[in-house]
């Protein structure tokens, strides 16, 4: 079901020992803890794509006190999984979504993102699962129709990759940041919240048509470290007063699309 990531190539990769090979002799090691790294050179922008170690480890802390949890209840509620699904999580981060609800549901699950350390992270802690460093926005690594669910949580948005990897009764699920997601934290810019629902729906509307939406919200009272971790985990720089415990409401916009 993997594909070699050579372009020109995206012949399948057979699994030998340890490392991955395509009929053409591409070859891709896998590392000791499972993963398989299919990032090309010229799909990196810089030396080190996507999440920092530290940006990963904040969210993981976050996703582990359990603050994120009503929105991973609210995922399972609308994509529906069943254990003969096999999902693709394309920008799986640390595998904190993917791998709970795999775990609890029994489908196969499937993690690509284009950082290291966010892949190892979810192999560390899911190795039952595949986990692979690509770049979902040039080309996702699997077989056309591997998955009966593709989903992108926060993370970037594919549609013709989305859908040619999604068989044609599968479902895919993207889930944004809302309008008040984070909003104790952002500084007041206007709600744009609305608008990025209309572009996103407007984003897949040639593959895709929208079915159901929701809104998943939920607030935390966050201690000193939990509020420095948010702030990591989104890349803000650290101000120079010191950081105080607060409130703080993590919601997602939930977009729910079948095949055209
Ligand atoms: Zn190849």
């Amino acid at each position: 079901m993997l594909l070699c990531p050579v372009r020109d190539c995206h012949r399948a990769l057979v699994r030998e020992e340890k490392r991955l090979v395509c009929p053409q002799g591409h070859s891709f090691d896998a590392a000791a803890s499972g993963y398989v790294n299919l990032l090309q050179p010229q799909d990196k922008r810089s030396k080190d794509p996507g999440d920092t170690a530290a940006a990963v480890a904040a969210r993981r802390r976050l996703h582990d006190r359990g603050v994120t949890g009503p929105l991973l209840e609210a995922i399972a509620e609308i994509v529906c999984n069943t254990p003969s699904d096999v999902v693709l999580d394309a920008g799986c981060g640390d595998g904190f979504y993917l791998g709970t609800l795999a775990r609890r549901i029994g489908f196969d699950a499937y993690g690509v993102d284009i950082s290291i350390p966010a892949v190892k992270a979810a192999a560390k802690r899911y190795p039952e699962y595949q986990w692979i460093v690509a770049n979902a926005d040039r080309f996702i690594p699997y077989a056309d129709r591997s998955f009966s669910i593709v989903w992108s949580i926060t993370a970037r948005m594919n549609a013709g990759e989305f859908r040619r990897v999604l068989r044609d009764d599968g479902r895919l699920l993207v889930a944004i940041p809302a309008a008040d997601d984070l909003i104790e934290l952002r500084s007041p810019s206007g709600g744009e919240g609305r608008d990025r629902v209309d572009r996103t729906v407007e984003t897949f509307a040639k593959d895709f048509t929208l079915i159901e939406r929701r809104t998943a919200t939920t607030t935390a009272e966050l201690d000193e470290d939990a509020v420095r971790d948010v702030l990591l985990s989104i890349y803000r720089p650290m101000r120079s007063q010191p950081v105080e415990a607060t409130r703080v409401t993590f919601s997602l916009d939930l977009l729910k699309f079948k095949p055209k």
